[in-house]
């Protein structure tokens, strides 16, 4: 199931084709070329699409062939709507806590406009507009903003927006509503087609994938009193332990020492089971999770922590000190019920 989606704009989330071909057209005509009806413009458009006005009008400059297309696109007659469902999945996937992005190649200023009037803004982490080559940016969005690629679907109505998911190695979701034909989008082989976006509401509910997600996590101490914390953002900033999910087989304490290993760089030994906890839908975590948390306490011989991005600072402290710092809160109780148990050597 993705986390992440970044979508198209035109064709994808609003339908500007009418205004767009009409504008299109009147740059045609200043050069004394036919005027496209609207399938023999869905057959011909494509992004970047300097390599559509370099066929269509080869040798003219791009800024001349732009001058001419924006207020011939402010003047036209047809109107930008929202597509069916568009609202519908953007909602769908808010309130599920989606990261969502819109990655468009239209003029800045027009689809600033367009996002408020449509009252879009807050669907929205970021919003790249103006981007006449999608494949240049996404590997920095990418990265900008943390995306793990198998969690992160681009949705887009043309084969320039598959080509940027193949690009930036996540996957691709064609939609049947914008300026591409099925059987165009189907030559770039899109990982999911769907007709629009309701479709992928209902898929994205059938598939099960919600259920609980098993984590590991330990207190680590090293044998003399002091015990690690780690503070993360994924926590709200709150202090807690390290850990992370189980992979499909492997076991639960192999999982411990490699999330451990990956976040610490520390070599756990001693390990004991110490409780379960349940975490649903935890305000103080980054996103909606249903999570069960198998608590274990653990030693190491070293102090030498190395970690990695998934979290921004570290400390041994003793019991006490721990219980002075702002901590989540299934750490606090899985420290309470170590000092009740006096399972700290
Ligand atoms: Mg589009």
């Amino acid at each position: 199931m993705f986390k992440n989606l970044i979508f198209d704009w035109s064709g994808t989330l609003v339908d500007d084709m009418g205004p767009v071909i009409e504008a299109t057209n009147a740059v045609l005509e200043k050069y004394g070329i036919a005027p496209y009806d609207r399938e023999g413009f869905r057959r011909s458009f494509r992004l970047p699409y300097r390599e559509f006005y370099a066929e269509v009008l080869p040798g003219i400059d791009l800024e001349e062939l732009e001058a001419h297309f924006r207020p011939a696109f402010d003047g036209a007659t047809s109107l930008v709507t929202v597509l069916p469902h568009a609202r519908e999945k953007l909602e769908w996937a808010k309130s599920r806590g989606l990261r969502m992005f819109v990655l468009t190649s239209m003029d800045a200023i027009a689809f600033a406009r367009q996002l408020a009037e449509f009252g879009m803004q807050d669907f929205f982490e970021e919003t790249y507009a103006g981007v006449l080559d999608k494949r240049e940016l996404i590997d920095q969005i990418i990265e900008t903003h943390g995306l793990a690629k198998d969690e992160t679907a681009f949705v887009g109505d043309m084969t320039h927006d598959i080509e940027t998911a193949r690009h930036g190695g996540i996957s691709s979701i064609a939609v049947l509503t914008g300026y591409h034909h099925a059987e165009v989008l189907a030559e770039v082989r899109p990982d999911i087609t769907v007709p629009d976006l309701g479709v992928l509401v209902k898929m994205f509910d059938k598939r099960k994938a919600d259920r609980p997600v098993a984590t590991v996590g330990a207190l680590i101490h090293d044998g003399a009193g002091k015990i690690l914390m780690i503070r993360t953002h994924k926590w709200s900033d709150l202090w807690g332990i390290p850990g992370g999910k189980i992979e499909r087989g492997e076991s639960s304490e192999d999982a411990l020492r490699r999330e451990i290993m990956e976040e610490t760089a520390l070599d756990i030994s001693d390990i004991h089971f110490v409780m379960v906890q349940d975490c649903i839908n935890s305000p103080e975590f980054i996103r909606p999770e249903h999570f069960l948390l198998l608590n274990y306490i653990a030693r190491s011989k070293s102090h030498e922590v190395t970690l990695n991005d998934e979290a921004e600072e570290f400390q041994w402290v003793t019991m006490e000190e721990a219980f002075s710092l702002d901590l989540n809160t299934a750490t606090k109780t899985l420290l309470e019920r170590i000092v009740a148990d006096k399972l700290l050597p």
